[in-house]
């Protein structure tokens, strides 16, 4: 028997309301092949396992000390005594180097509390529908559905468009949330099954693009094209990322460009940036890269919309 397909998921979340109209199931896979800058959930850019720690769940090395114990790489040692949360009493926490940690995960299969976890978990389309199917009754009355995000869906193809297929077959809204950074002939394939694309458009300069997220952006224009031409909806989302790619050139170019498609776009999202992801990279002993980057003005994101809507666009700031 062939062996059954799977995913490797990094998070399934249920009840979101950000990602496509209604109540929806976020399904969020892991690997992309892009590298953004503002990226904020960097448990989701590699392909393979990661070492999480998230500090909050660990009792401290003297009533546990487990991952100590299992790491025979050395790269476990104990940190700085601090108060516990409740703010009762002083316990250790463990420390991880990176240098010596080859990612061979016994701490975390020794980690009573997952304190320590990877993020990468393998699942068949069968297990994701499972949970998909539970909240079946909240997409019906909102007008939800699923919606699967990442790191970068297409680029775990053969599974993304197995889960796209049986969320159509069982009746649900499929949003896919993409960066449009794969062959066009795949969203040709998927396009069937997908009711809207969650649509990234970065910056409009392909060069400043690349240095931006490590990938030029001919391609991802050409598929925004290639799929509203073949009858795709798009709900466009513009991260606004203050000195990067949210100066007056940029904006007015982005807006042109949505002009070009408007007619298969269903809403064009300004997306102010924010640092809500730093924590994560703390989480994975990853620096943060742009710590000196401030959200944009209220006043800025008005004018930035109102630049849209005086286009004829549908634009909105979310
Ligand atoms: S994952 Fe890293 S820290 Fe954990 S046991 Fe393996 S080498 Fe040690
Ligand atoms: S095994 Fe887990 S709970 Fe125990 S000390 Fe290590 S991180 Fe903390």
């Amino acid at each position: 028997m062939a062996p059954e397909l799977t995913g490797n998921v990094y998070d399934i979340q249920k009840f979101s309301v950000h990602d496509g109209p209604g109540i929806r199931t976020d399904v969020f896979l892991k690997g992309c092949p892009l590298h953004c800058l503002w990226c904020h959930s960097p448990e989701s850019q590699g392909f393979g396992s990661d070492l999480a720690y998230m500090e909050m769940k660990c009792v401290g090395l003297a009533a546990c000390g487990l991952c100590e114990k299992a790491c025979d790489r050395g790269a476990i040692s104990p940190g700085t005594p601090k108060l516990d949360l409740k703010g009762e009493k002083e316990i250790t926490c463990p420390v991880i180097d990176r240098d010596k940690c080859d990612i061979c995960l016994k701490c975390a299969e020794a980690c009573p509390s997952l304190a320590l976890y990877d993020p990468k978990k393998p699942m068949t389309v069968e297990e994701v529908m499972k949970v998909v199917r539970q909240d079946k009754k909240y997409y019906e009355k909102s007008g939800g559905g699923v919606t699967i995000s990442g790191g970068e869906p297409m680029s775990q193809f053969p599974f993304t468009l197995a889960l796209t297929r049986q969320c159509k077959e069982e009746g649900f809204h499929v949003a896919l949330d993409t960066t449009g950074f794969a062959p066009t002939e795949k969203f040709m394939e998927i396009l069937p099954y997908v009711d809207l694309f969650l649509y990234d458009l970065k910056h409009m300069d392909s060069s400043r693009h690349e240095k931006l997220t490590g990938v030029p952006n001919e391609l991802i224009h050409r598929n925004a094209r290639e799929i509203v031409k073949a009858g795709g909806r798009l709900q466009v989302r513009y991260p606004m990322v203050p000195k990067l790619n949210a100066d007056e050139k940029n904006i007015r170019a982005t807006a042109e460009f949505c002009v070009e498609i408007k007619d298969g776009i269903d809403v064009v999202q300004l997306l102010p940036y924010h640092k809500f992801g730093a924590t994560k990279y703390d989480r994975l002993g990853k620096p943060y890269k742009l710590p000196n980057v401030e959200a944009p003005s209220d006043e800025f994101m008005k004018e930035a919309l109102k630049l849209f809507q005086d286009m004829g666009l549908p634009a909105m700031i979310h």
